[in-house]
């Protein structure tokens, strides 16, 4: 297992739509090995693959406490089949948009459908922080990033502290 580099705003990349896999073999288990390394080392709670530059549907999720198992869920492909009609509200980050958080709502409940770590096809029905998790997941993989509910405003706020931020990294050569 390799830990790679997250992608972080403003990055082009991240805005792609990540495209379906065929078939789950060995080389996408690895991947998702990669990624959930990846997940842990940062540390977050979900990752997808376009995060580490692949654009593929495939997202990991972890929401294990560190004092608790772990408990690795796969997804890919995953696809929402139905959502609730409440919503819950949750002070969301992202490990691609690192040091900001907001208060993003969204459906309480989702049914979702997915081929597992073996290629399975599983139909599961999540809520709570879970459901919150698998919804900002998915939206990565149609390059939508949770500051995008923001208002205009909240948004262009956080991207030029995101991009003074970048800027102030990358003048650092040692
Ligand atoms: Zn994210």
């Amino acid at each position: 297992m390799t830990i790679k580099k997250i992608l972080t705003e403003p990055n082009p990349f991240l805005r792609q739509k990540s495209k379906k896999v065929d078939l789950v073999d060995d080389s996408i288990r690895s991947l998702m090995d990669d990624m959930l390394e990846t997940m842990y080392a940062a540390p977050g709670i979900g990752l997808a693959a376009i995060q580490i530059g692949v654009p593929k549907r495939v997202i990991v999720i972890d929401l294990a406490r560190e004092n608790e198992k772990k408990n690795p869920l796969y997804f890919v492909n995953p696809e929402i089949i139905t959502n609730s009609k409440t919503d819950a509200s949750y002070e969301e980050g992202c490990l691609s948009v690192p040091g900001q958080f907001a208060e993003i709502s969204r459906p309480d409940k989702c049914k979702v459908k997915f081929l597992n770590y073996q290629g399975e096809e599983k139909i599961f029905e999540a809520d709570g922080l879970l459901a919150t998790c698998i919804q900002h997941e998915i939206d990565h993989l149609e390059g939508i990033l949770f500051i995008d509910y923001l208002s205009k405003l909240k948004k262009s706020m956080i991207m030029k502290k995101l991009s003074k931020h970048k800027k102030s990294l990358e003048r650092v050569i040692v």
